[in-house]
């Protein structure tokens, strides 16, 4: 069977799972044959370097064209561009959801995104007018709805009692710089700030309590 060239290909998960990694070796087997690529990340997600989606530390990387926002996506975006790839569906405000509807039966949009945030809820995609306000509208699981190829992605739980767990891990346990769990009224994304991430199985996740 041949792969469809057309929809919405959306990898999701947790993160250190491999979304990124999984993206990147579609947009070089497109390269390879020959397709018309083009991929978007937002600019002030510049935790590796500028110009490319990395992965796995940054040893995995695809030239990319960081934009501040969506708008901006569209305005750069070829009229003769077979494979798009959007980093990181999460951190885009929620008029995502109506562009990949829009654009999806001319081309095969690929995406990553995080299925669960911190709370263990699903991650919201972020207001249009201010992009550390939650969306009321459009979750990751509204994207996933609208997928016609949602591919799912986890590592292992990395937590240690003697030895490592191992376990499939759905999770992001977040800490705070103070080492002390985020708690369920902290925000669900705070740019800029270094919070501590691990990936926790079923077991081990310490769900934040609604306050
Ligand atoms: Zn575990």
């Amino acid at each position: 069977m041949r792969e469809d060239d057309k929809g919405f290909r959306f990898y999701v998960g947790n993160m250190f799972g491999g979304k990124t990694a999984k993206m990147i070796f579609d947009l070089q087997r497109a390269d390879y044959a020959g397709k018309k690529v083009q991929a978007f990340k937002l600019s002030w997600d510049n935790r590796y370097k500028e110009g490319f989606i990395t992965a796995n530390n940054g040893q995995l990387k695809y030239p990319a064209v960081s934009v501040p926002n969506l708008s901006s996506l569209e305005k750069s975006l070829k009229p003769d561009t077979e494979i798009l790839a959007i980093e990181e569906a999460h951190f885009w405000d929620e008029r995502l959801k109506e562009f990949i509807l829009e654009h999806e039966n001319n081309m095969l949009l690929i995406s990553t995104g995080l299925q669960f945030n911190y709370r263990g809820e699903s991650f919201h995609l972020r207001s249009p007018e201010d992009i550390q306000i939650d969306s009321k509208y459009v979750t990751v699981a509204d994207l996933m709805g609208i997928s016609t190829d949602v591919r799912q992605e986890w590592p292992v739980c990395t937590y240690e009692n003697g030895k490592i767990c191992g376990d499939v891990a759905y999770y992001p346990q977040r800490w705070r710089e103070d080492g002390s769990l985020s708690k369920y009224s902290d925000d669900t994304i705070v740019i800029g700030a270094k919070n501590a991430y691990a990936p926790r199985c079923r077991e081990h996740f310490v769900r934040p309590k609604k306050e």
